[in-house]
């Protein structure tokens, strides 16, 4: 029935929050987790003031990297099976949201965990399947695409979105590299990363201010039946939500902010749309929907990681996030 599809394909919408540890023992912490119930975060502010709010699941600020990912694997794993997943970051700058998807390289993020879990759960699977594993990494700053692993020099010039025969979106030019052991993954990873910070200081930006996505195709090629099914995990790391004062900016600093606001409004636009099952989803008003599109749309699964900072000099970009969060959940 159509309450059953809708029960379903809202199903396919998750939206957690993380709450970071406080950064410096001098900090007091302004918002914290007061208690959590079926599906409802109660949190409290230092003043004493209650707000509840609808969340799947609230990550406890003590848990580690890898019980964060723990709760995150059984999404990863459905690529395996051919769907197409998005893990968002999102949060403004200085939440934890390269934290969580990058990590530090001793106790790295949900990004290189993801990958190296579809390595195993590729290798548990039955001999008739053959899989094959390729990583991108792209840029979207000022609403144009840029290649993390791009090897030629011209590294400055855009890249566009393509819409082939078959209604599949591409991205001609991109680079796509197969990643056959936990090394390759590493290695492509840091290289994209370094990338994204060069570039950054080039433009005399700070690299918060663009979205970073890793995208992981996972081919399954049947040695039986001789079909291919193609998987993908986009692993996106958002750029700072923060508002930046429309008075204070100007030239490229105004560009960015505008860009920025532009995309994360229109993503939760997006969501928005997707979890009420709207027959018109927005997904062409800028380039980060467009180019997830393919991967939000129909049976795609899509995990919001909400960041929010405990102290209180960060309280209002919290309740931004927090509604942000309300809105899409
Ligand atoms: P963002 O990417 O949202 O701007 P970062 O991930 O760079 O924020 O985090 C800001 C600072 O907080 C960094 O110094 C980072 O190491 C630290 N940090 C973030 N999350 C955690 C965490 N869960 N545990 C410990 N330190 C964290
Ligand atoms: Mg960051």
């Amino acid at each position: 029935t159509l309450h059953n599809q809708l029960v379903e394909l809202n199903g396919n919408i998750r939206v957690f929050y993380r709450i970071r540890p406080l950064l410096s023992i001098r900090d007091q912490a302004a918002i914290r987790i007061d208690s959590m119930d079926e599906g409802v975060v109660h949190l409290e502010h230092s003043s004493g003031r209650k707000t509840s709010r609808a969340a799947d699941f609230v990550i406890p600020t003590k848990y580690s990297q890898n019980e964060i990912f723990d709760k995150v694997s059984p999404i990863v794993t459905s690529c395996i099976d051919g769907y197409n997943v998005c893990i968002f970051a999102y949060g403004h700058t200085g939440s934890g949201k390269t934290y969580t998807m990058e990590g530090p390289s001793e106790d790295p993020g949900i990004n290189q965990r993801a990958i190296l879990q579809l390595f195993e759960a590729s290798q548990e699977r039955g001999n008739d399947i053959e899989y094959t594993i390729k990583l991108s990494m792209i840029e979207i700053y000022n609403d144009k695409i840029r290649d993390l692993l791009s090897t030629s020099s011209s590294t400055s010039s855009s890249l566009t979105l393509r819409r082939d025969d078959s209604g599949h979106l591409s991205i001609p030019g991109l680079e796509c590299r197969q990643v056959t052991s936990p090394s390759d993954v590493t290695n492509v990873l840091k290289e994209g990363s370094t990338s994204r910070v060069v570039a950054a200081t080039d433009a005399n930006a700070n690299s918060s201010r663009s979205h970073v996505i890793v995208r992981v195709n996972v081919h399954a090629k049947n040695n039986v039946t001789g079909t291919t099914t193609i998987g993908r995990l986009n692993l996106v790391d958002l750029a700072g939500s923060e508002r930046v004062s429309q008075t204070n900016a100007t030239g490229q600093l105004l560009k960015e902010a505008q860009a920025i606001n532009k995309s994360l409004s229109e993503l939760g636009n997006v969501v928005f749309a997707l979890r009420q099952g709207q027959k018109h989803v927005p997904f062409r008003n800028c380039v980060l929907t467009r180019l997830l599109e393919d991967s939000l749309h129909g049976d795609s699964k899509t995990l919001v990681l909400v960041h929010i900072s405990p102290e209180e000099t960060h309280v209002c970009e919290s309740i931004s996030s927090i509604n942000f969060a309300e809105k899409i959940g």
